[in-house]
């Protein structure tokens, strides 16, 4: 009897944490609307997550990468979710997950996977920020724009955090710009910087596939001690976004 029931002990032991990690994943889904795939946030280090919306092309469901960090004095937001349905479900996700409200959304440039948002947003109350550059040409292509905007690179600090806007040129857009995270050596690429799961450019409509590549270098330069890179689209676990981008240009040629 004895030699029988030890196996079962641990059988039941094992099927509980079993059950328990099912439920965890389950309410995970059911929080963070993972099922409908619409909005999936993922952890990133310390108090960085980045979050996905999708949009329908051609059938396919295209995601764009953004990221939140939650500070002692609010959320911020970098770039905007693409999908307009999912701007209200982010600021619930945020304020279950973190019980904090988004105080600030910084937009990396004027496209409308990064600037959506940004009119809900100021009517929420959060204060959202643009490089003037990308203030002027949101105004120009009629997209969402930031209330606030500025001139040169920039330098925020917010509760116990601080981060620094850098604009190394043109490439994906005229007016792309990079977020570093000194502390965390988290450089948040936006479009600039290609997914290594990317296979080409992508949408090079407002390009300049010239400078591009000089562009990169100068990020790379800046910020030699890359832990994490996170590109605009698809996959993000790799750190050699810049290399594989300058890969990409390469092969454009
Ligand atoms: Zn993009």
């Amino acid at each position: 009897m004895l030699a029988t029931a030890q196996p079962d002990i641990i059988n039941d032991k094992k099927m509980k944490k079993y059950t328990l990690s099912i439920l965890l994943t389950f309410g995970h889904i059911l929080l963070f609307g993972q099922v409908n795939k619409k909005l999936r946030i993922e952890h990133l280090t310390d108090n960085f997550y980045v979050y996905t919306t999708y949009k329908d092309l051609n059938g396919f469901m295209f995601p764009s990468n953004s990221m939140y960090l939650v500070t002692d004095n609010g959320v911020v937001l970098f770039d905007t979710p693409w999908d307009t349905t999912q701007f209200q479900p982010l600021l619930d996700s945020i304020s279950v997950r973190h019980n904090k409200k988004v105080v600030l959304a910084v937009s990396t440039h004027y496209h409308d996977d990064r600037t959506a948002g940004l009119e809900f947003l100021k009517q929420k109350g959060v204060k959202t920020y643009s490089s003037k550059l990308t203030y002027d040409l949101c105004k120009e292509h009629n997209e969402k724009q930031a209330e606030f905007y500025f001139d040169n690179d920039t330098v925020f600090n917010i509760g116990n955090y601080k981060f620094e806007t850098y604009y190394a040129g043109e490439g994906h857009t005229k007016d792309n710009i990079v977020i570093w995270f000194d502390e965390y050596k988290i450089l948040y690429g936006g479009c600039l910087v290609k997914s290594t799961e990317n296979k080409n450019l992508g949408n090079v409509a407002d390009a300049n596939l010239k400078v591009w590549a000089p562009t990169i270098k100068k990020v790379i330069k800046k910020y030699p001690k890359r832990k994490f890179v996170i590109p605009g689209h698809f996959g993000w676990t790799s750190n050699e976004g810049l290399e594989h981008t300058l890969k990409l240009l390469r092969q454009n040629k």
